[in-house]
């Protein structure tokens, strides 16, 4: 047998073996790839759950504190979309939230980092900021 994992100088006795399979057989479902990706994004009952206590609080938000058309962050009044965002215990505390452009959001949240490398440390004192309140 030349199946699996090669052990380098080492043999396992039939027992171990039969151990390490059977653990593999409880551990490890056939179809653990095909399984894997179904529970990925949005296919995944969870995090649609979730995203629509998200949502709701969102509106939740917005309708009680409105739509300032000023970014807490960087201060800007000329962007073209506000969002808000969450920067402490995600509830419906003011102080956890921020009225920001879409630019500081998308940075605090990681997703510009994907796009502009160069905005990385502008990022870290985003963060910084954010934690500082
Ligand atoms: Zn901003």
């Amino acid at each position: 047998m030349t199946r699996g994992i090669h052990m380098k100088g080492r043999k396992h006795s039939k027992e171990t073996r039969r151990k390490m399979s059977a653990a593999k057989k409880g551990k490890i479902p056939k179809n653990l790839k095909r399984l894997h990706k179904t529970q990925i994004g949005k296919n995944n009952p969870r995090w649609k759950g979730s995203n629509v206590g998200y949502q709701a609080l969102h509106d939740w938000i917005r309708k009680l504190y409105g739509t300032p058309k000023f970014c807490e962050n960087c201060g800007t009044t000329t962007a073209k979309k506000y969002e808000w965002a969450c920067v402490g215990i995600y509830n419906r505390r003011r102080k956890n939230w921020k009225r920001i452009c879409t630019r500081c959001h998308m940075i605090s949240d990681g997703r510009l980092k994907k796009h502009l490398r160069e905005d990385h440390v502008y990022g870290e004192i985003l963060q910084d900021r954010i934690l500082e309140k």
